[in-house]
């Protein structure tokens, strides 16, 4: 596996959208791993702080509704 960028061997890959990135190329970025509803029927999340994120995608910050799909 190698980075998307300058083709070196990756230290792993983005999580959002599965490319891989080297050290250089990789940045940080928080990622919501599960949404449940808590007590008193609040939504809560569970957050990964730092999950690798190539930093080129675009990841949304909440589920985005698709009508289209159906
Ligand atoms: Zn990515
Ligand atoms: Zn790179």
């Amino acid at each position: 596996m190698v980075c998307y960028k300058c083709n070196i061997t990756a230290v792993g890959v983005c999580k959002f959208c599965g490319r891989g990135v080297c050290h250089d190329c990789h940045s940080k970025m928080p990622a919501i791993v599960a949404v449940y509803v808590g007590e008193n029927q609040t939504p809560k999340t569970i957050v990964v702080a730092d999950a690798l994120w190539c930093g080129q995608c675009k990841p949304q910050p909440e589920p985005i509704p698709m009508p289209e799909i159906y």
